[in-house]
């Protein structure tokens, strides 16, 4: 039996066959955006097409200039651009993959002032309130999906992806918290479902039968306001009615506040929710949102759950996912493990996109890993991120690697995060290298701290050797009841039910996940934390949290203004981290000046007052200092990840810096 016989199956839509199941899902690069990005686009997809996948959705197209998610946003609207866009469907087609461009109008989500909507009602998470479309322009902006669907054939494009979930325009219209319109777009579901049905129609009609046309349905709005069950049924048969061929779905808008792919949601939470519109219509559905493994995939669509999967950062983490699982061996895959850093919080910065486990992911004609022209013994000391990514990408350049770490495992700093609750997914990535420092020959030498006698003899050294944890200058930090964030998650020492964490930075998130929650939590679970109701019986698909039922009592504690705090380094993902640390009860304090420790607890200032935090435990998250011992001024020696600057250190910088200097040795 071949490995994944349902993943890899073709789909025969009668007018084109894609050969196997896997969708890359569509995702905002920042490549799209400028004409001389489009030959880096073009390989970015092309190695994607490569590996295996069978069809491939673009990042968002506006059709003309207020669709516009930030202004100067890539638009399809005038023959000029076809060119461009040719570049990118040649390219996959090359490789036998299918290519559908997503045609994207934000709505009230666009970051400019000529924002429009089917209402003038702002967005919590916007500060430019929208105007609302008159009739008129209503039908013009239909005329425009259908020009831009036009030119999308014109270029090459095996069909398009309509964009009716995540909050967009689309969504906006069908439901009532952006659409309070009285005319025949507003009202029942029946008018707020005319405009997506309309687009459908017009899109069909323009680029003729045998042209794929995809629609990504909110199967879940996750916001007040939004539609209940019978609502998204409706509208998914008028719109497999109007024309569609394929219906994707999405997962919450945009302003949800609640998370729906991040780390901590239980993969594929929401596969239940895509098998009952599958129930409602004939056409082929696609599941989507945190499915990150062939094997996860393969059993959606065996159970019959979907007829395919949406991979989008997946396939960003490793290009190769489909021939992997292909050849049987899905260990080799390097794993998305939904942390958002090198991804959407890019996106969401207006910078260029990138992968925080795989560096080349949008910089493929930037960082390549060509064969080395001579071969050179090359010792790597420390096996953290760092170290492992420069290890594994220079013996695979044909390098003789040898790899010293002083403890019995790799993953340094990482394997530390793994531990967190919500954070389960980290394990992938010290399998993933673990696997390639295997297949690639490194040397690896676990448990021998590295000499400088180890060293002689090598062409090339690398410093990898990380960080110690900072121990805050406090009287009393030598008291027992004060543990480093290592000594908690890397010891497993035990702590009692109160304790105060010194330090409120993406560690002093992480130990606070890990001393209020259980790891691998359930999806019934995960439900009811964050209110959600997958039968979408109420509007939206919202219900009441459950009552949180909190382990421990805990103190956040950091000397900086409390503004912000709890949120840690991640843009998409801080306002989670900030909540459920608040439904855990979390005391943050913010401001503090430290006292000392002793007996009775931690003892701080406080808006001007002395107290005493009366704690079992105080756990010092107060950042690392870097160890560096064996460097020397020597241009065979390099220095690189947390050794070479602690500060703001992350596995992201970490494993690009190990990379690009494995590139280049
Ligand atoms: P960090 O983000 O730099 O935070 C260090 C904390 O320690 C700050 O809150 C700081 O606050 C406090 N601090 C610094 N010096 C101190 C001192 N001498 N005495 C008392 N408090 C002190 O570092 P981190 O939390 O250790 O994280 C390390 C790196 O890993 C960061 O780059 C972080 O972004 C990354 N990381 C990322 C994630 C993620 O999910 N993306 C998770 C964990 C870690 P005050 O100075 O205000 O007191
Ligand atoms: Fe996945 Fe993180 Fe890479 Fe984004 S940055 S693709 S979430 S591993």
């Amino acid at each position: 039996m071949p490995a994944f016989p349902h993943l890899l199956a073709p789909l025969d839509l009668g007018f084109v066959t894609l050969k196997n199941r896997v969708v890359m899902g569509s995702m905002h690069t920042g490549l799209e955006d400028r004409f001389w990005n489009y030959p880096k686009l073009a390989r970015y997809f092309a190695e994607r097409a490569q590996g295996g996948v069978g069809l491939i959705i673009t990042g968002g197209i506006a059709m003309n200039r207020r669709a516009w998610l930030a202004p100067g946003a890539g638009t399809l609207n005038r023959r000029v651009d076809v060119l461009n866009h040719r570049r990118v469907t040649e390219a996959v087609h090359e490789h036998g993959a299918k290519i559908a461009m997503q045609l994207l109008h934000a709505g009230r989500y666009a970051y400019h002032p000529f924002s429009v909507s089917a209402s003038a009602v702002k967005s919590p998470i916007n500060p430019f309130k929208p105007r609302e479309l008159t009739d008129a322009e209503i039908s013009d902006t239909i005329d425009d999906y259908s020009r831009a669907a036009e030119l999308a054939r014109e270029a090459g494009y095996d069909g398009v992806e309509i964009m009716g979930s995540e909050g967009y325009l689309l969504s906006q219209f069908l439901c009532r918290r952006a659409n309070r319109r009285t005319d025949r777009w507003g009202g029942d579901i029946e008018g707020r479902m005319r405009l997506p049905v309309e687009v459908v129609r017009a899109v069909r009609r323009a680029t003729g039968r045998d042209f794929l046309l995809v629609f990504r349905l909110s199967l879940l709005d996750l916001v007040e306001g939004g539609n209940t069950w019978p609502e998204i049924e409706a509208t998914g048969v008028a719109l497999e009615g109007a024309g569609v061929d394929v219906m994707n779905t999405g997962i919450g808008w945009h302003e949800a506040r609640i998370p729906t792919i991040v780390t901590s949601v239980p993969r594929a939470a929401f596969r239940e929710v895509t098998a009952r519109i599958k129930r409602a219509l004939k056409i082929p559905v696609v599941a989507s949102n945190r499915i990150n493994t062939p094997e996860l995939a393969e059993d959606i669509l065996a159970s019959g759950d979907a007829d395919l999967v949406s991979m989008a950062r997946p396939l960003l983490a490793d290009p190769e996912l489909v021939n992997k699982a292909a050849a049987g061996k899905p260990e080799a895959i390097n794993t998305c493990i939904a942390c958002n850093q090198a991804c959407l919080d890019h996106a969401f910065g207006m910078k260029r996109v990138s992968c925080l486990v795989n560096p080349r992911a949008c910089h493929e004609t930037e960082l390549e890993y060509v064969r080395a022209a001579q071969k050179k013994r090359v010792a790597v000391v420390g096996a953290g991120m760092a170290g492992l990514a420069c290890a594994s990408v220079a013996a695979a350049r044909g390098h003789d690697v040898t790899l010293f770490e002083a403890t019995d495992s790799v993953g340094g700093q990482f394997r530390l995060a793994a531990v967190v609750p919500g954070k389960e997914e980290f394990r992938e990535t010290i399998r993933y290298f673990g696997y390639e420092l295997e297949q690639s020959g490194v040397k690896l030498k676990l448990g021998q701290r590295a000499s400088a006698a180890d060293l002689v003899g090598f062409d090339e050294v690398v410093i990898a050797t990380g960080v110690v944890p900072r121990v805050p200058r406090i009287p009393g930090i030598d008291h027992p009841k004060v543990l480093t964030y290592a000594q908690l998650l890397g010891e497993k020492r035990p702590v009692g039910e109160r304790v105060a964490v010194i330090g409120a930075g993406g560690i002093g998130i992480d130990v606070c996940e890990y001393l209020l929650h259980e790891p691998n939590i359930s999806l019934k679970d995960w439900c009811a934390e964050w209110g959600v109701d997958l039968t979408s019986t109420s509007e939206g698909g919202l219900t009441a949290p459950a009552e949180a039922q909190p382990r421990r009592s805990v103190w956040l504690c950091q000397r900086k203004p409390p503004r912000g705090m709890g949120t840690g380094p991640g843009r998409t993902t801080g306002w989670a981290h900030r909540l459920a640390l608040k439904r855990a009860g979390v005391k943050m304090l913010g401001g503090v000046e430290y006292l000392r420790v002793d007996d009775a607890g931690l003892v701080i200032r406080h808006e001007g007052r002395e107290q005493v935090l009366e704690v079992d435990h105080v756990i010092a998250c107060a950042g690392q200092e870097s160890v560096r011992d064996l460097w020397i001024d020597d241009p065979r020696f390099h220095l690189i990840g947390g050794a070479e600057v602690a500060a703001e250190l992350d596995a992201k910088r970490a494993i690009a810096q190990g990379s690009e200097l494995g590139a280049r040795l």
